[in-house]
This record gives structure tokens, C-alpha cells and sequence, in this order.
């Protein structure tokens, strides 16, 4: 036994030491492994190297990133970003960007989208009705670029200031016709081998009321760490490095930043750095998203807007510094849509915005896409949301699996 294990040790240290060969990949080594131990990464198949090592060859002659860096910044039109520049001395780190465009943010039903059809048109790259989770017109689940880009061994994460099930990061793991069904919406994310997580909806996990199960124990038993504001303070959380795990930072709906949240710069740096270390050659893909943005628009609260977008736009600071130091990673920032029909009005100044806002819910704006790093020039122009998946799947060299 013990030397099985000491084997199959042998065996990750050889492909996680010599890049390109990478570690984790499909199941078909035999019978001893699953017997032996169940949270190894299973052994590669000379096919699956030479299937990589093509890809990354590929990669390299198309000057493609590794890495994308998706980051939402829900309900975030032309003019929050305006209200937080010049509630910033003139100043965002969105300045940043080389390259812009717009897309068209209607969804498959309404001109208006919500922010499940939103998500699930960059997450999945199909329009569809309001309310829908990672599912087309028919109801019928789509497969997300996250799920795609596990399937092909890249690592992968989610960041939200709202709950982990709540529309926008659910869209990239979940497949349901309806929105607010939150615990069955956890329960899909045991479907996939996600490397991490980081946002509020802790009850949905641990103490759910239409069964039984505790999704976080169910984590643990396949080897993740899970962990949450109850046990530690994120700044306090230190996952191992090649750990898989989830950090819950409420029990529900996390507080707005006015009111003390403050992880959304950490928990960028966090997971970025985690899966860089873990994706390694195989890259990774993350979504981020300042989720509240929408929630100061749907409130009609000015303030609100601004200081959620201020501390959106310090994560998109940190997102580039990495990016830049990188050189094979891009980072896109886009809104799902606007809220509030958020108008800066006559009177406003520098560091005093005049608010008016002509709805309590989202808007069909046109809504700006930043990109930066290899492959940012494909998003200028503009297109459809569903382009931005199109685009991401491209320079990935990702296809849908048949799962
Ligand atoms: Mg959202
Ligand atoms: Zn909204």
C-alpha cells in the first residue's frame, strides 16, 4: 500500500517537475489507483501529452494567452464607470487598458437582460431567457467555458462580493432554468472539479432545507479545503499550494463595501496567484465579479455605485499587475449590463456626482468590454455578449466536450 502510493507520488513529481508534460489529466491508469487513493490526480496517457504539448505549441505560434482573467462587474455601464472616476480624483485603473469595445447585452427573451442570461452568455456563449443558469431557450444545459477548460486540464476559480450561487458566478459552473433555485444550483458545483472558490452563500452548502446533504463536508471528502469568515479572516486563510478549495465569506449575501466588506482586492490576489501556481503550464481560467455595482444601481443609491465600482476597479488594478508581469495572461472587464439608468446630471463636480437615475432595474445600453495582454485586440469593435465567449474559447484552443 504504502508503496503504491510512493509510485504514484514518483509519478506527479516527474510530470509536475518537467513542463510541458502536465499533471492532472484523465482516468484510465487502472484498477490499484482508485482502490489505493481517491484524491490523486489520476495518470496521464502518453496520447493526452502529445495531445498538450500540440496545444501548447499551437498557443505559442498564435501569440494566445495561458491565462484569462474574466472580470464582471455587475449592473457597471458608461456611467458608474464615470461616477467612480471622477468620484477618484480622475483616476481608475480601467485607464489602463490599450484596448475597448462594446457589446450588445440583450438577452434571448428582452431587450433588457438580467444578470443570469447575461452571465450565461459570456459563460456559455448562447442568449437566453431571463433568469436562465447556464441553460439555453430549451432549458436544456450548455457547457460552460470553466466546465470546458477543466475538461481540458487548466485550472480554474470563481470570486464574487455576492453569494457563490447567486446569478453571475453561478452561470459558469450551474445549469438550471431558474435563477433563485440557489441550493440545487450548489449542489452543481460538486459536478466539477472547480480549483477554487471565494464568495458569500455558505447556508447553501452547509445547512440546506430541501435535503439532507452538506455539500461543504462533500468538498472535504473529495479533498478540497473549506474554510470561511467563521474560522479565519481571508487574510488569514492559507491554502496549500496545489490545493483545491473553497472559502465562504458570509453565510448568505456578503455586506456592501460601505458597510466593512473588504475582500474583493484579497481574494483577487488569492486566487490568482493560487491558480497560476496550480494551472502552471496548462493556464487557468478565473471570473471575478464586483456583484454589487447592480445592487447600489437597483437601490438607486449613488453612493453605493460608486464605492462598490472603487473597490471593482482596484481588483482590475491587481488583475493587470499580475497580467503585466505575466505576458501570457488576458484580462477582460465587461458589465453584464447597466442598472439603474444611472445619469450623471447638470451640477455634478469633481468629487461631486449629481445623481439621476430613470429605473429601479437594469437598462439595454451598449456596455464596454476592456481587454488586455495576447489576443486584447480581438475585443475591440462592436459585437454581441456571446462574442466574448466566442473569443475566450478561441484563444484558449478550448472546444465543448461532450460531457
Ligand atoms: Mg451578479
Ligand atoms: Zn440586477
Amino acid at each position: 500500500m504504502r508503496l503504491i502510493s510512493l509510485f504514484y507520488f514518483f509519478i506527479i513529481i516527474l510530470f509536475t517537475s518537467c513542463p510541458p508534460a502536465p499533471a492532472v489529466v484523465d482516468n484510465d491508469n487502472g484498477q490499484h489507483a482508485e482502490e489505493v487513493v481517491t484524491d490523486l490526480p489520476p495518470v496521464i496517457s502518453p496520447e493526452e501529452i502529445e495531445k498538450r504539448i500540440e496545444r501548447e505549441k499551437a498557443r505559442r505560434e498564435a501569440k494566445a494567452p495561458r491565462n484569462v482573467i474574466l472580470m464582471i462587474g455587475d449592473g457597471m455601464g458608461v456611467s458608474q464607470i464615470t461616477a467612480g472616476l471622477y468620484s477618484n480624483g480622475n483616476k481608475l485603473q480601467l485607464e489602463r487598458f490599450p484596448v475597448l469595445g462594446l457589446h450588445k447585452s440583450y438577452s434571448g427573451d428582452n431587450l433588457v437582460t438580467d444578470s443570469a442570461a447575461g452571465a450565461t452568455a459570456f459563460s456559455a456563449g448562447v442568449k437566453t431567457y431571463n433568469g436562465a443558469i447556464g441553460v439555453g431557450m430549451d432549458t436544456m444545459p450548455v457547457e460552460t467555458i470553466l466546465e470546458s477548460a477543466e475538461a481540458k486540464g487548466m485550472a480554474s476559480g470563481l470570486v464574487a462580493t455576492s453569494s457563490i450561487v447567486h446569478a453571475t458566478p453561478a452561470s459558469f459552473i450551474a445549469h438550471n432554468p431558474y435563477r433563485k433555485n440557489y441550493e440545487a444550483i450548489a449542489t452543481d458545483f460538486m459536478d466539477t472539479e472547480f480549483d477554487l472558490l471565494i464568495g458569500g452563500g455558505k447556508k447553501f452548502f452547509d445547512r440546506r432545507e430541501t435535503d439532507e446533504r452538506d455539500l461543504s463536508q462533500e468538498l472535504r471528502n473529495k479533498g478540497y479545503v473549506v474554510s470561511s469568515y467563521f474560522d479565519e479572516e481571508i487574510e488569514d486563510f492559507k491554502p496549500e499550494p496545489g490545493s483545491n478549495f473553497a472559502y465562504f465569506t458570509a453565510d448568505g449575501e456578503p455586506l456592501p463595501y460601505a458597510q466593512g466588506r473588504r475582500y474583493l482586492e484579497t481574494a483577487t490576489q488569492l486566487a490568482i496567484k493560487h491558480l497560476d501556481e496550480k494551472g502552471g503550464e496548462r493556464g487557468f481560467f478565473l471570473t471575478i465579479e464586483g456583484s454589487q455595482i447592480d445592487w447600489g444601481g437597483h437601490a438607486n443609491e449613488s453612493e453605493y455605485i460608486i464605492s462598490e465600482m472603487l473597490e471593482f476597479d482596484r481588483a482590475v488594478g491587481q488583475a493587470l499587475d499580475f497580467a503585466e508581469k505575466d505576458g501570457n495572461t488576458l484580462v477582460i472587464v465587461t458589465a453584464d449590463h447597466e442598472t439603474g439608468g444611472y445619469a450623471i446630471n447638470n451640477g455634478s463636480k469633481m468629487g461631486k456626482i449629481e445623481p439621476g437615475f430613470s429605473s429601479d432595474y437594469h437598462t439595454a445600453d451598449l456596455i464596454p468590454v476592456f481587454a488586455y495582454g495576447p489576443g486584447q485586440s480581438l475585443f475591440s469593435g462592436i459585437y454581441e455578449n456571446t462574442a466574448i465567449y466566442a473569443r475566450m474559447m478561441d484563444l484558449l484552443f478550448l472546444n465543448r466536450s461532450d460531457r
